[in-house]
């Protein structure tokens, strides 16, 4: 196995059946180098698309959002959940958990909200 690094891609390359390689431009040299390859398995997906997010709550270096335990953020009344969230383990199982958590900590939070005297009287 040869690791390479500082790459980037970009074209993969097939053959109208298959894959038969990618292009990338070493980002240290500039160079373009075609490497043949029988498949490619690709990983992305992990600098999240928060950037809209950031005057808003606060983010981690990496811009993913930050919560506790429970989904909350910063700002009282915002949850969050999923990949875009300081949670290790980007997968699905886990952001569906932590989507169903966030959700039970936002129930959590509006019931303990205090009822406004009208809303009380019309309940
Ligand atoms: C190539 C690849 C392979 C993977 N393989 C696996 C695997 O085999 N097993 C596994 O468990 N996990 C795998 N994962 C990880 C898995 O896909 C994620 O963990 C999971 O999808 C996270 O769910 P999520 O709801 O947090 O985020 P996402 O599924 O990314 O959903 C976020 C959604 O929000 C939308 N969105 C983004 N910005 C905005 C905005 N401003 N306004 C409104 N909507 C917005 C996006 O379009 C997207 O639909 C893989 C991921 C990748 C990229």
């Amino acid at each position: 196995m040869r690791i390479i690094v500082s790459a980037l891609t970009t074209e993969v390359h097939g053959d109208g059946e298959k894959v038969t390689g990618l292009s990338y431009t070493d980002r240290t040299t500039d160079q373009l180098v075609h490497l043949p390859l029988e498949g490619i398995f690709v990983q992305i997906g992990l600098v999240p698309n928060s950037e809209w997010l950031k005057d808003s709550l606060a983010l981690s270096p990496r811009g993913e959002i930050e919560v506790d335990a429970k989904g909350a953020t910063n700002v009282p009344g915002v949850f969050a959940a999923g990949d875009v969230t300081t949670v290790p383990y980007k997968q699905i199982i886990i952001a569906m958990g932590e989507g169903s958590k966030a959700a039970l900590s936002a129930f959590d939070h509006l019931i303990r909200l205090p009822v406004a005297a009208d809303q009380a009287l019309a309940a």
